[in-house]
């Protein structure tokens, strides 16, 4: 009755950790929570009065199937003032989140059993969804002594002509790592599109973060309001494409979405424009957390060998514990009640290892560790 796809796709491991401690909540226990990926922070108020005023202004209509022209243009210039590239605002697409324009970009790219290599650990999303459109992901394994970041050559080895597109994601979910420029250089090179998930740009602690569009053209932008301006909820992202897809996705968007909300999008421009400030406090936040978190982790027996300089996570090697990321994560929730997520949630390659995310409070984050050192008394 119900069809193969909804079948067959997976769930987001990292849910089910979620729902297992709400669990605990619900029969009185205090869990602190370091699987979400998600801003503890509250959005910036004045991207929170600029929805509220075009809410009072009526602006709450449907908007243009790309998006509102004024937040294109606002996003092109966000593009020309942090990178120097040129962006034009009919080469944006503006969608009810990231998620919904990897759907939209992976639709208008892939003929079924087309490849989009994928590094290995993931963001689980990526496999899945290519999955959906029917296209094929090819897994390039990453190693943690290289900070989890591709050897262009392992890439070239897998190159063929089924090969339509090369995903990076820098900083990275789960690693939390940002790619040397060197290396982006030489995966801009190759001749399959590159689809660069950007979501985590801005949150970057140390050294400098690059657009792939500075490299090449013949590439694909994701980037979205969640994580940079605390925005999850919102739902609100864009992807920068190669003009001749646009249109593609734009009749994909109009069918399946129609546009994305109206007033989110003009809280979203405020927000290019105006909530620098509530930006770098958060970054300066975040950046004081994960210098706290990673001498905390390793003084405990976990292993970091590249220090991950961006995102809010840290993907951690626990193989000193166990082999088993999912019982290890589960168990840690159980009886330390705190939540992590396994590294298996992320692809094979990252079993053995446990994902923290550092969007959460100091005085939690603090709590946690505690807990977590009591807990590891039992493997010595
Ligand atoms: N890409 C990456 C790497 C992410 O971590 C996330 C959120 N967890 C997304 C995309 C999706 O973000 P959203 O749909 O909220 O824009």
């Amino acid at each position: 009755m119900i069809s193969k796809k909804a079948k067959e796709i997976p769930p987001f491991i990292v849910m089910d950790v979620l729902e297992k401690a709400q669990e605990l909540e619900r029969v009185g226990e205090r869990v602190i929570h370091m699987e979400v990926g998600e801003p503890d922070f509250d959005t910036p108020e004045c991207i929170k009065e600029a929805c509220f005023r075009a809410i009072r202004e009526g602006k709450t209509h449907y908007t243009h199937s790309l998006g509102l022209i004024e937040l294109r243009e606002a996003i092109s210039e966000d593009y020309w003032g942090k990178y120097c590239v040129k962006v034009s605002p009919d080469q944006i697409l503006v969608a009810s989140g990231t998620s919904p324009a990897l759907l939209l970009l992976f639709s208008a790219l892939l003929e079924p059993c087309e490849e989009v290599i994928l590094s290995n650990p993931y963001y689980p999303c990526y496999p899945n969804i290519i999955r959906f459109v029917d296209g094929s992901p090819v897994f390039v394994n990453v190693m943690e002594e290289e900070g989890f970041q591709y050897l262009p050559e392992m890439i070239e080895e897998k190159l063929s002509p089924k090969v339509k597109g090369i995903l990076i994601n820098s900083p990275s979910n789960p690693t939390g790592n940002v790619m040397p420029v060197e290396r982006m250089k030489r995966i801009a090179n190759f001749s399959p599109f590159i689809i660069s998930d950007e979501i985590y740009h801005g949150l970057v602690y140390e050294g400098e973060v690059h657009s792939i569009l500075e490299f090449t053209d013949r590439a694909f932008v994701i980037n979205g309001f969640s994580k940079l301006y605390a925005m999850t909820g919102w739902r609100l992202g864009y992807v920068i494409a190669p003009k001749e897809f646009i249109r593609p996705m734009q009749k994909i968007q109009q069918n399946l979405f129609i546009s994305a909300s109206s007033f989110v999008q003009w809280g979203g421009l405020v927000g290019l424009k105006e909530a620098g400030r509530d930006v770098q406090r958060m970054r300066e936040t975040y950046d004081q957390r994960r210098r706290f978190l990673i001498p905390r982790l390793r003084g405990m027996g976990f292993r970091i060998t590249v220090e991950p300089t961006g995102a809010f996570y840290i993907l951690a090697n626990a193989k000193r514990f166990s082999q088993d990321s999912y019982r290890l994560a589960f168990d840690i929730l159980e009886e330390a009640k705190l939540g992590v997520t396994p590294g298996i949630d992320f692809g094979t390659n990252a079993e053995g290892y446990l994902r923290f995310s550092y969007a959460n409070s100091m005085e939690n984050i603090v709590e946690g560790m505690n807990r977590l050192e009591r807990y590891l008394k039992k493997y010595e």
